[in-house]
Order: structure tokens, then C-alpha cells, then sequence
């Protein structure tokens, strides 16, 4: 796509430091690195987030996201490495082409997700999995 930068990334029309690469995934540093060793790891095609994966493309992505993230725990040896991906802009989605981060993760390294925990009533997780299971394709 013309205007995205990890299309010109894929493309090799602006640098980036490649740690990986195969017919279908791309994996190379965030310039904006987290903590060092942060990787991102994106679909070569252009695809604007998960909902548009195949099951092929899905299967790539993630055997890529497990093969960085072993490079990256022997590189650096961090004790901790999150892996994080966001859907659309409320999700802090900012790059909208398909990509999974990879964190290596040290105690009190700043980076936070801040997760608010309802704990809904069972009844209430049991109607919400019976919408999804109706609706999965
Ligand atoms: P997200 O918020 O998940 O969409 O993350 C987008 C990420 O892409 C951010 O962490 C940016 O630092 C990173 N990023 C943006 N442009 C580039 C680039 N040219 N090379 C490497 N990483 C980039
Ligand atoms: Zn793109």
C-alpha cells in the first residue's frame, strides 16, 4: 500500500534493521524500542490487523513471533518477554499494517498495560462465549 511505512519497510524503500525475513513475515527492530532487543514482526502483505489473517498468513506470523522471541531470549537474556499486538487506534494500534511486538522484559523497565479487572458473574462469561462461539468462522 503506498502510504504505509511498513509496506516500504517490506518493500526495501526505507532502511530497517532486518533480524529476519521469509515469503510471507518481515522482522526487524522498533525504532522506537521499549528496551533493547524490541522487535517488531509484521505480514508482508498488507494487512491492517488480525481480523484480516488467514489461516496460512495467522501460522506464519506466529511461528516468526516464536522464532525472534528465541532469538531474543538468548541475545539478551532477559527474565521476562512480552508479546503484544493492538487492533485499531482505541487499542493503541499506531501502524495500521499487521504486526506483533516483541518485549524483552525486565523488572521495573516502565512499559505497563493496565488491565481493568471487572470479574463479571459466571452467567455473564457464559452468554459472552456462547455470542462468540454462534459467530466464529
Ligand atoms: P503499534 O502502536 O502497535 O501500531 O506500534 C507501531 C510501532 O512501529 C511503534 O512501536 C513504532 O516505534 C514502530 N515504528 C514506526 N515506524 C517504524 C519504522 N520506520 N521502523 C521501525 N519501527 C517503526
Ligand atoms: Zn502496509
Amino acid at each position: 500500500m503506498a502510504d504505509c511505512v511498513f509496506c516500504k519497510i517490506v518493500a526495501g524503500q526505507i532502511p530497517a534493521n532486518v533480524v529476519h525475513e521469509d515469503d510471507a513475515t518481515i522482522a526487524f527492530m522498533d525504532i522506537g524500542a521499549v528496551n533493547p532487543g524490541h522487535v517488531l514482526v509484521a505480514t508482508k502483505p498488507h494487512v491492517e490487523n488480525v481480523m484480516g489473517l488467514d489461516d496460512a498468513l495467522a501460522g506464519a506470523a506466529f511461528r516468526t513471533v516464536a522464532r525472534v522471541a528465541r532469538g531474543v531470549q538468548a541475545a539478551f537474556g532477559p527474565p521476562g518477554i512480552s508479546v503484544y499486538q493492538a487492533n485499531g487506534a482505541p487499542a493503541g494500534q499506531t501502524v495500521f499494517h499487521f504486526h506483533v511486538h516483541v518485549v524483552p522484559r525486565w523488572e521495573h523497565d516502565g512499559m505497563a498495560v493496565h488491565w481493568p479487572v471487572k470479574n463479571p458473574p459466571r452467567e455473564e462469561l457464559a452468554a459472552n462465549a456462547v455470542r462468540i462461539r454462534a459467530a466464529l468462522r
